[in-house]
């Protein structure tokens, strides 16, 4: 975890940041249902997760440290290990502690509109450049052990309501549908982005015939539901932990159909850079396995559910 990474948090956020972690889910649901009213739901395929690990002790939000509460949350995993893109947004910084106080080791920081930013420290390498566009699930960076640190991991931030001011990044991300660290994600009605398409051409496998357009309108809705009433499932229309690992298929090498382009939209928004053609061939039995290998999984070259977790959590 961070030595330091203490970002002199505001008092208030510091409180809140620690109410959370004493006062457990209670406090947490109530943090969620204060979201902003005007969405119907944040849980919109918007967001990701950013890397695959677990939570080190005394890695959470608002942790002490020397400088102050800890400003993110860490997740460890092995030097080398993929950093991707949260969500949507331009690299406005790249840079030895992104240019912020009290940070240490290679950063970037993400811009993403409406004053929400999010920042990814102690990196091994950078790959995206400074003022580039990036997408949900783009792949910027590896995991490193850069700056002042015990040990490999990836340093997360969100700030919200400008560069500065610090939330806890995991039920903010929580909100949004995505388990920091790995696990399936939470799609609701309305959602938009390649996370809905993989549903839709997985649901056409099965026999529907929706428009792989990436748009969870009401008829992917009809068909999600009936899909879920099916297979013994709360019918609320949301693709979360119980329904993905029904929906998703273990693929292997020679595989062909509306799955394996479900697949192929999955591979390429972790960068994959795949024709979706519902061919499983060498091409895209490669494409798993540098997946599988950038995110410490048994490297088989073969989709399966956990797998399939990582690709679209
Ligand atoms: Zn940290």
């Amino acid at each position: 975890m961070c030595e330091s990474c203490g970002a002199k948090l505001s008092r208030r956020r510091a409180l809140t940041g620690l109410g959370i972690s004493v006062l457990g889910m209670t406090a947490l649901g109530a943090t969620i249902s204060a979201a902003p009213a005007s969405a119907a739901t944040l849980k919109n395929a918007a967001w990701c997760n950013p890397a695959l690990g677990r939570f080190p002790d005394g890695g959470h939000y608002g942790a002490p440290r020397p400088g102050g509460p800890h400003a993110g949350q860490d997740v460890t995993n092995s030097t080398g290990t993929a950093v991707y893109a949260a969500a949507a947004g331009t690299v406005i910084r790249r840079s030895w502690g992104g240019g912020l106080g009290g940070r240490t080791g290679n950063a970037i920081v993400l811009s993403h509109g409406g004053g929400i930013y999010t920042y990814y420290g102690h990196l091994d390498a950078y790959r995206v450049a400074l003022g580039k566009s990036v997408s949900a699930g783009q792949r910027i960076a590896d995991m490193g052990a850069t700056g002042n640190v015990t040990g490999p991991h990836l340093h997360f931030e969100v700030h919200s309501g400008g560069l500065g001011p610090t939330v806890n990044p995991v039920p903010f991300l929580a909100a949004r549908g995505v388990d920091l660290g790995g696990g399936w994600p939470r799609i609701d009605p309305g959602a938009r982005g390649a996370t809905v398409t993989v549903i839709q051409h997985l649901l056409n496998q099965r026999g529907s015939e929706l428009v792989a357009d990436g748009n969870y309108g009401s008829v992917s809705v009809t068909a999600v539901k009936r899909f879920q009433q099916t297979n013994g499932l709360a019918d609320d229309g949301q693709v979360g932990p119980a329904t993905w690992p029904k929906l998703v298929p273990s693929l292997n090498q020679g595989a062909r159909g509306h799955h394996v382009r479900g697949l192929q939209v999955a591979l390429n928004k972790r960068s994959a850079g795949l024709l979706v053609d519902g061919e499983f061939a060498g091409v895209t039995a490669t494409a798993v396995r540098d997946f599988q290998r950038a995110n410490r999984l048994v490297a088989d070259g073969n989709a399966g559910p956990i797998t399939w977790r990582a690709l679209v959590g």
